[in-house]
C-alpha cells in the first residue's frame, strides 16, 4: 500500500509537491486560527492584570483623599470640641499631598458650619442638610449606613463634577449621639488621572460605572457604556458605601488585527511554497536516482550495443538453468558462439560497420531460439546460447546446424550485404558438465577446437557423444532422404478377432529398405527418429501410405480396419491432427478404419496441447489403442480415465504366459478390466496355439502375433485377405 503510494508519488512529483502544498495551507490555516485564539486569551489576561491594578490604584486614591475626613473624625471625637484654626490647618495639610481634595465641609448638628478653603464656597456656610432636599436624602443615608459613603461624580453648582464622600460623626454607639457631618468634595478627573486611569492602556477602550443611592442601574459616568460588552474584561472597584465596576476593551477587538493576519498568511504561503518546492525537488531527485539506479542495473546485467544478457546476467540465469534441469533431469545445450574472420570486418569497414553487424546477428539469433532459451554476449564477437529442454545431442546438432545455416546468411549494412561464418562449440549438460563454469569451458573449448578445424564449423565438446551425435544425425538426414527416395516400405500384421476367428483388422509396421544397409529394423531408427524429430515426416509419411493402400485394398472389395503406430513426439506440431484428418479426407478413409497404437506414457505426461488432439481425432471417430500395455506405468487404475478403445498387451507377457503365473495373473486382470470398462483387449506376440488357447480362454478380444503371420508386404498382405474372405 505504502510502495503503491511511494510509486505514484515518484512518477508525478508535481502531484506530489502539490498535495504537500495543500496539507501545508492547511495547517498554515488552523495555525492562524489557534494562534489568533490564543493571542486573543493572552490579550484578555494581560488586560485583566493591568485592569486590576487599575481598580486598586483607584481605590487607594479615593482611601487616601477621604482619610482627611477619618482624621477629622478622630480630631472631633478626641476633643470633643473643634478649634477652627487647627481643622483649616489639617484640610490645608492634606490639600497640600493630595490637590484632588477640593474643599472639605463640617457640619456639628447637620449644619455647615465650617468649609475649607472658603473661596468660592461661602454660598454654604450655615446651610442645613435637612432643608437641602437634594442633599438630605444622601445625608440620611449616610447616617442610617453609620459608615462615610461615597457618592458621585456629580455636577456641581460651581462648575465640574466630583465625588462627594460623607462621614457621620457619632459621639458613641448609641443611635442617637450622632454629633454631625463631614463632607469630603474630591475633583474626580484628578484622582483619575493619579490612580494612572489615562496610562498604560493604549488601544484600549476603559469605562468605569456605579449605582447611586440605592438604584439599581448602573450609570457609567466614565467613558462610553458600548464598552460594557460580554467580550470586555471587568472588575469591581468597591468605594466606601457603593460599588463601582470598570471595564476594558480593544479598540479593535481582541482578535489579533488583519494586519497580523495578512503577515501570517504571507509568512505561512512563503513558507509551505518553499515546502513544497523542497518536496518538488526532493521526490524528482529520487526519482532521477531510481532511475539510475535502474539504468545502473540494466546496465549491469545487459549488453550496451546489442541489448543481450552479459557475462554476470547470464551467469545467473545459466545457475537457474542448471537448478532447474537437475530437478527435473532434463538436457540442455550450451553454444558458444565465435564469429570467423571479425577483426577483418573491423579493420576492412570501420567499428560503426563492426557495431552494426554485432547488433543484426545479435538479433538473428533471438529470432532462431525459443523465447525462453538464453543469449548473451560474453565478449566481442563471442556469443551463448542456453537451450533448453534438448531431448538429445541430436537434437541441439540440428539446431545448431540450422542456426549456422540462418547466421550465416548476409547481413544488409550501409548499402551492402555482408555474409560471416561463425565456429560453434557444443556442451550438453548434464553430460559435459555439471557447473557452470565447467560447461562454459568445455563450450569454448569446443568452439577453439572448431576453429582448429578449419573454422566455419559445428563442434561437440564429448567426442563420444560427438560420434553418437554425428551418426544420429546421419540417420535423420538419411531418413529425410529415404523418404524423398521411396526407401520405406509399410508392411502389415493381420489381427485376429477371437470371437468369430475373422481377420477384420491389421498393424501397419515399417520397413527401411536402405540402399547399402539393406532392410532395416524400426528398432533402429524409430528411437533416432523420435529424438531427432525425424519421426514427424516419417509418420506422415507412414500415414499417407496407410491411406494409400487401404483405398487400394478398398477398390478391390477388401475390407480391413488398420493401427498405426503413433510416436509421442508426432503429437508436438499444432496442426498435426488437422493435418492428418486432411490426409484422411484426400485418400477417402474415414476415421473409423483406423486405430491409432499410442503409448501410455502420452496419456500420462502428455502436454496438455497433445492430449487435446488426442480427444479431437477421437471425437472425428479414429480409436486410439494403448500400446505395449503393462511394460510401462500399467496404470490399470487410471485407465477408466483414459479416451482409448483398445488395450495391447505387451508381448512380453504373452511370451511367458504359459510358464509364469504372475504374468498369466496379470494378463487375465487385464482382460478382466478391459471388459468391465468396455476397452477391447488385443494380445500381441502370439506365437503359440497354447497361448491362442489361454487368450480365447480368458476373453481376450483379439490377437497378433507369428503364429497368425508374420508382418509382410501389401502384395502378400492382399493374398491374403483375399483368401480369408473366400
Ligand atoms: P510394436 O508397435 O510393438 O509392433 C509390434 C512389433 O512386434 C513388430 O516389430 C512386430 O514385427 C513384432 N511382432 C509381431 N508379432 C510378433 C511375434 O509373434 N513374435 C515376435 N517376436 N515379434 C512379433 P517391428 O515391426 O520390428 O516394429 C518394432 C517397433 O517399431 C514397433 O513395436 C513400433 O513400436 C515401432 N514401429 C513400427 N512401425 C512404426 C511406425 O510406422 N511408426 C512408429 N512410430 N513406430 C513404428
Ligand atoms: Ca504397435
Ligand atoms: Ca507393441
Amino acid at each position: 500500500m505504502f510502495k503503491h503510494f511511494l510509486l505514484i508519488f515518484t512518477n508525478r512529483p508535481s502531484a506530489f509537491a502539490l498535495v504537500i502544498l495543500g496539507l501545508l495551507f492547511s495547517i498554515v490555516g488552523l495555525f492562524i486560527q489557534y494562534e489568533f485564539e490564543r493571542t486573543a486569551e493572552k490579550a484578555k489576561q494581560d488586560a485583566q492584570i493591568k485592569l486590576l491594578t487599575l481598580a486598586a490604584r483607584l481605590e487607594g486614591e479615593i482611601h487616601t483623599d477621604t482619610m482627611v475626613l477619618r482624621a477629622l473624625e478622630a480630631t472631633i471625637l478626641l476633643h470633643d470640641h473643634y478649634d477652627h484654626a487647627e481643622i483649616t490647618s489639617m484640610i490645608s495639610h492634606y490639600q497640600k499631598t493630595r490637590p484632588s481634595i477640593r474643599h472639605v465641609a463640617l457640619a456639628p448638628d447637620l449644619k455647615i458650619d465650617l468649609i475649607h478653603p472658603m473661596k468660592g464656597n461661602e454660598a454654604a456656610m450655615g446651610l442645613d442638610y435637612r432643608k437641602v432636599p437634594a442633599q438630605w436624602a444622601a445625608v440620611q443615608k449616610a447616617i442610617e449606613n453609620r459608615d462615610m459613603m461615597v457618592v458621585g461624580p456629580i455636577n456641581l453648582v460651581q462648575g465640574g463634577t466630583a465625588l462627594v464622600a460623607r462621614l457621620p460623626v457619632f459621639l458613641n454607639d448609641s443611635s442617637d449621639s450622632l454629633w454631625g457631618i463631614l463632607t469630603g468634595v474630591f475633583h474626580d478627573q484628578i484622582l483619575f488621572e493619579r490612580a494612572g486611569l489615562n496610562k498604560g492602556f493604549d488601544g484600549f477602550d476603559i469605562a468605569i460605572r456605579n449605582k447611586n443611592n440605592g438604584s439599581q442601574d448602573w450609570k457609567v459616568f466614565y467613558g462610553s457604556g458600548s464598552t460594557f460588552t460580554e467580550n470586555a474584561v471587568t472588575t469591581r472597584i468597591t468605594v466606601p458605601g457603593g460599588e463601582w465596576q470598570i471595564a476594558a476593551m480593544p479598540s479593535g477587538g481582541w482578535q489579533a488585527n488583519d494586519e497580523q493576519a495578512i503577515k501570517f498568511w504571507l509568512i505561512g504561503i512563503v513558507v509551505s511554497v518553499l515546502f513544497s518546492l523542497a518536496a518538488y525537488f526532493i521526490v524528482t531527485n529520487y526519482r532521477e536516482k531510481l532511475l539510475a539506479i535502474q539504468t545502473a542495473n540494466h546496465r549491469a546485467n545487459y549488453d550496451v550495443l546489442t541489448g543481450l544478457s552479459n557475462r554476470y546476467h547470464f551467469s545467473q540465469l545459466l545457475d537457474q538453468a542448471i537448478q532447474d534441469h537437475q530437478r527435473y533431469q532434463h538436457q540442455f545445450a550450451v553454444f558458444y558462439l565465435d564469429m570467423d574472420y571479425f577483426k577483418e570486418v573491423n579493420d576492412e569497414w570501420g567499428h560503426h560497420v563492426g557495431d552494426e553487424l554485432l547488433c543484426l546477428f545479435a538479433e538473428r539469433m533471438k529470432q532462431n531460439v525459443r523465447s525462453d532459451d538464453l543469449i548473451a554476449r560474453i565478449a566481442g564477437d563471442e556469443f551463448i546460447i542456453v537451450l533448453k529442454n534438448m531431448g538429445s545431442g541430436a537434437e541441439s546438432e540440428i539446431l545448431a546446424e540450422k542456426l549456422k545455416k540462418e547466421l550465416g546468411e548476409p547481413y544488409y549494412i550501409n548499402g551492402q550485404y555482408l555474409s560471416v561464418t561463425h565456429s560453434l562449440g557444443v556442451a550438453m549438460f548434464p553430460d559435459d558438465g555439471l557447473t557452470m563454469d565447467m560447461l562454459l569451458q568445455n563450450a569454448d573449448r569446443a568452439m577453439y577446437q572448431a576453429k582448429r578445424d578449419g573454422k566455419n564449423r559445428i563442434t561437440f565438446f564429448n567426442n563420444e557423444l560427438n560420434k553418437e551425435v554425428q551418426r544420429h544425425v546421419q540417420v535423420h538426414n538419411d531418413i529425410l532422404k529415404g523418404i524423398i527416395e521411396g526407401q520405406f516400405e509399410l508392411f502389415f500384421q493381420p489381427i485376429m478377432d477371437l470371437n468369430s476367428g475373422g481377420m477384420p483388422k491389421c498393424e501397419a509396421l515399417i520397413r527401411w529398405n536402405h540402399p547399402e544397409k539393406g532392410l532395416i529394423s524400426p528398432f533402429h531408427f524409430i528411437p533416432v527418429a523420435e529424438q531427432t524429430g525425424a519421426i514427424v515426416a516419417l509418420g506422415n509419411w507412414v500415414l499417407e501410405e496407410c491411406c494409400h493402400l487401404l483405398s487400394r485394398m478398398k477398390d478391390q472389395g477388401l475390407e480391413i480396419n488398420i493401427s498405426l503406430n503413433r510416436s509421442v513426439a508426432e503429437f508436438q506440431p499444432n496442426d498435426a491432427d488437422s493435418n492428418w484428418m486432411d490426409v484422411l479426407n484426400h485418400f477417402g478413409i474415414g476415421p473409423e478404419e483406423l486405430v491409432f497404437e499410442i503409448t501410455e506414457s502420452l496419456l500420462m505426461d502428455g502436454a496438455e496441447s497433445q492430449l487435446d488432439k488426442i480427444h479431437r481425432l477421437r471425437d472425428k471417430g479414429i480409436a486410439f489403442s494403448i500400446d505395449d500395455f503393462g511394460t510401462g506405468y500399467s496404470a490399470i487404475n487410471y485407465l477408466r480415465n483414459y479416451p482409448v478403445d483398445y488395450l495391447k498387451i505387451d508381448r512380453s507377457f504373452i511370451k511367458d504366459i504359459l510358464v509364469d503365473d504372475q504374468d498369466r495373473t496379470l494378463v487375465e486382470v487385464i482382460i478382466k478390466m478391459g471388459q468391465t470398462l468396455g476397452i477391447k483387449v488385443v494380445a500381441e506376440g502370439v506365437e503359440e496355439e497354447a497361448q491362442l488357447d489361454m487368450l480365447k480362454q480368458f476373453g481376450c478380444d483379439y490377437v497378433q502375433g507369428y503364429l497368425l503371420g508374420k508382418p509382410m508386404p501389401y502384395d502378400q498382405f492382399v493374398e491374403l485377405l483375399k483368401l480369408g474372405s473366400k
